[in-house]
């Protein structure tokens, strides 16, 4: 029977999600939310208020049950009835006779005195009440943990629509504002205020050739005409022809609904190659490609004879703009979108058809910056290499780019100023190198060169199924890093032997709010089952420093690496964590599933762990759902302090693993993603390396398992050094799987342990690097 809430919280998310497509202001979004809750709840009353500007009044915004006229006109302060109570006490307040409440308040307009039963809960958004959702009942109806459970996931879920909502819709007030105020202004100078956006960017000559370089992050090669993946910029909007005011409202008329389709498309394909879940993100474009006050916008413009994608423009640099310059970092995290948008329209109208999501042929992708979200919607099949300006090879995008197996060049400096969309370009992702426009004698070089690729790569096949096993008998195991689902395809292509490291934070970018059990249940199951005789080891949510959410604000932090990111986020938002261990759970039977917590610095931060997460088991239990019992627990040592308190980690779980990405960036205090200290972040300096061999010893003398999951073991050459230090396990991006595994088979354990030996007495990174390149003589690396 609770199960059954539970599935009926999860339909009336995605009631609420379809529902607001069709919302089109903040009070039509409210109204579809109540009437939804009351019917999915199965309550008499679902209301709505919201807290004024003052932080002190609440005001009834939304009823489905009390009376519709009580709406904006029943107000009261935070210190007064029940639903100030929960603004006041920032939590639950239930009861099964309201008025026999101590804070019970009779509001006559309402009619409410017949509702016996009330639940309420706050609207929160960065911990800060935005207003109060209340369901009541006739009857004296105590509402179970289940009913609980349910009205706090769609809570927490329509808390950051609602207050999306609430600020387009004072966007909306604004801008009518000043609309009016430059009228007044434009009577006083006679003349019209309409300003003109300058469009035409210079751009470079297409001739000649460019030799540019990067920092390779992905190795390949390819060659292949460029797609500039331009947010919006001025550089793809070219001076359209302008036809009659008719023609372009019909072209107009016609591009938005394409776009629609588009984005509907692109919904259903995120839905397929990511999770259904993940495809939520088009639900917010879908709803501002329907809003009418954006579309009468640019009619509007039109009307004026502006032509049609200048029109779009325009607009679309207004809601930017508008956007932009709010001081709410979720508010400016919208003009994003609203720039995705208004490129995906224009691209409708000028006939651009490779549009970033939808990618006709096979293109090299070049961009200014390339985000995780970008390429969880880019078409993986179509992409030849990724280009950009920006970034380097520690930053999740490149991670990915390796999890896909694309060639992948960040960091090019000058490429934007260079690059044009006809461009033919040559990618070296072993090298760094990327030639725009090249000649016949680079052709020819490349084409050689391709063709020892594909020689290595077929080599390579043929150690997919064999063991990685050191030419002196021992066995290593390699597991894979995944991120996306399509990563189980790539990870079982390289002969992973199963997951190392699940980065369960992907599928939460991706997303328009944060999912609930059931809809991570249905994720984590599908990863489960694509190994089916496999460990996957499912790390908890790692966000914050360089990974954010689009619907999640974090709190601005002068060092966001040193701040609330990772487990400390999980054990501060417990409703978050809790339904994130819950979906993990639920879906536990389908697979062999371990759980690792990332940024682990005490054994309080475990200890508070197991306690929460023997209470999501327990209420799973009671509730009736089957889940596999004494999952394996794990934790990653990332910070010097884990490093430190190893021995006393490791007697409170039942594995770890070295996260060298993070690691290495603590020990030395070198940020992973500033190029500007890049020489500072070196993973042979002795200082990471005895953290790591430390690690290892504390491990064994404790006889458990310890793998490395950071990029660092990547190379050939550094997993044999830290095989010889002791490790066995790693966790690799999948597509470098093969060649770590070649050097594995290709040398004795002995050697490698002998290299250890030699590294660890050196003092210096420089000394550590000279032993290394005499080693490259003595091992076998190809
Ligand atoms: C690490 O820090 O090494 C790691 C594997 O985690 P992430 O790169 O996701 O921070
Ligand atoms: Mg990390």
């Amino acid at each position: 029977m609770k199960a059954n809430y539970h599935s009926m919280g999860l339909r009336t998310l995605e009631d609420i999600s379809s529902i607001i497509l069709h919302s089109h202001d903040l009070q039509e979004t409210l109204d579809n939310i109540v009437t939804i809750v009351a019917k999915r709840m199965r309550t008499d009353v679902c209301s709505i208020y919201l807290l004024e500007k003052d932080g002190e009044t609440l005001i009834l915004k939304a009823t489905k049950g009390l009376s519709k006229a009580s709406i904006n006109r029943t107000s009261m302060k935070v210190h007064e009835g029940l639903s100030g109570l929960v603004v006041e006490s920032r939590g639950m307040v239930m009861t099964d006779n309201a008025p026999a409440h101590p804070r019970y308040k009779y509001f006559k307009e309402t009619r409410e005195e017949k509702f016996l039963s009330f639940l309420g809960l706050p609207l929160l958004e960065r911990k800060n009440p935005i207003g109060v959702i209340v369901i009541q009942t006739r009857d004296p109806r105590r509402f179970n943990d289940a009913e609980i459970s349910t009205l706090r996931t769609i809570t927490f879920q329509i808390s950051s629509i609602v207050h999306s909502a609430r600020l387009l819709d004072s966007i909306q007030n604004k801008e009518q504002e000043r609309a009016w105020f430059e009228q007044e202004l434009a009577k006083v100078k006679n003349g019209s205020s309409h300003h003109d956006l300058s469009t035409n960017r210079t751009s470079n000559s297409t001739a000649g050739i460019r030799t540019l370089s990067g920092t390779s992050v992905s190795t390949g090669f390819c060659r292949g005409k460029v797609y500039i993946l331009d947010r919006f910029s001025d550089k793809v909007i070219k001076v359209a022809r302008v036809g009659t005011k008719a023609e372009e409202q019909r072209k107009f008329t016609l591009a938005l609904e394409k776009a629609k389709i588009q984005t509907l498309y692109m919904e259903k394909r995120v839905g397929e190659t990511l999770s259904e879940d993940d495809a939520a993100i088009f639900h917010t474009h879908l709803m501002i490609l329907e809003d009418r006050s954006f579309i009468t916008k640019i009619s509007d413009l039109i009307e004026q004879g502006v032509g049609a994608t200048r029109a779009v423009h325009d607009v679309v640099h207004h809601y930017v703009q508008a956007f932009g310059a709010m001081e709410d970092p979720y508010l400016r995290e919208r003009s994003a979108d609203m720039e995705d948008i208004g490129r995906r329209i224009i691209d409708v109208l000028e006939g651009n058809d490779n549009a970033p999501l939808k990618l006709r042929e096979h293109r090299i992708i070049v961009a200014e910056e390339i985000f995780p979200s970008d390429l969880a919607l880019l078409d993986h099949d179509k992409i030849l290499a990724i280009v950009t300006e920006k970034g380097n090879i520690y930053c999740h995008a490149a991670i990915m780019a390796k999890s896909l197996g694309i060639p992948a060049v960040l960091g090019v400096k000058g490429l934007i100023a260079a690059a044009n969309v006809r461009d033919e370009m040559i990618v070296d992702g072993s090298s760094g190198y990327v030639y725009l426009n090249p000649d016949e004698v680079v052709r020819q070089e490349y084409e050689r060169l391709e063709r020892d690729h594909a020689v290595r790569l077929k080599e390579m096949e043929g150690l997919r199924d064999l063991p990685a096993v050191t030419s002196d008998g021992s066995r290593i195991t390699l597991n894979a890093n995944i991120g996306l689902l399509s990563d189980i395809r790539v990870a079982n292509l390289h002969g992973a032997e199963g997951v190392g490291l699940y980065r369960t934070e992907f599928p939460y970018m991706t997303r328009t709010a944060f999912p609930n059990r059931n809809e991570q249940a249905a994720l984590y199951r599908k990863v489960l089952e694509g190994f089916p005789n496999q460990t996957v080891n499912i790390r908890t949510l790692d966000i914050g420093g360089d990974k954010g959410l689009p619907y999640f604000p974090f709190p601005h932090e002068d060092n966001p690496f040193l701040g609330w990111r990772s487990i400390r986020f999980s054990l501060e938002r417990e409703d978050i964590f809790r339904e994130q261990l819950a979906g993990i759970l639920l879906a536990s039977p389908a697979g062999h599933p371990t759980i690792m917590f990332p940024l682990i610095s005490s054994v309080d931060e475990i200890r508070q762990i197991r306690f929460i997460l023997a209470e999501v088991s327990k209420e799973l239990h009671q509730s009736g759902h089957d889940t596999l019992q004494n999952v394996p627990l794990g934790i990653m040592i990332e910070i010097p302090a884990a490093v430190q308190i190893v021995d006393f980690l490791l007697e409170e779980v039942d594995y770890v693993s070295i996260g060298t990405n993070d690691l290495i960036q603590y020990t030395l205090a070198a940020d992973r993603n500033n190029q500007r200290v890049k020489q500072y972040y070196d993973p042979h300096h002795p200082a990471v390396l005895h953290s790591i061999k430390r690690v290892a010893d504390a491990a064994a003398q404790a006889g458990k398992k310890v793998s490395i999951c950071g990029e660092m073991a990547a190379d050939p050459l550094n997993a044999l050094l830290l095989l010889g230090m002791g490790i066995r396990e790693f966790s690799l991006s999948a597509p470098s799987i093969p060649l770590v595994k070649q050097a594995i088979r290709a040398n004795p354990l002995e050697e490698c342990q002998r290299l250890a030996e030699a590294v660890l007495i050196c003092r210096s990174s420089y000394d550590v690097r000279q032993v290394l390149l005499e080693a490259r003589s003595t091992l076998q690396l190809s």
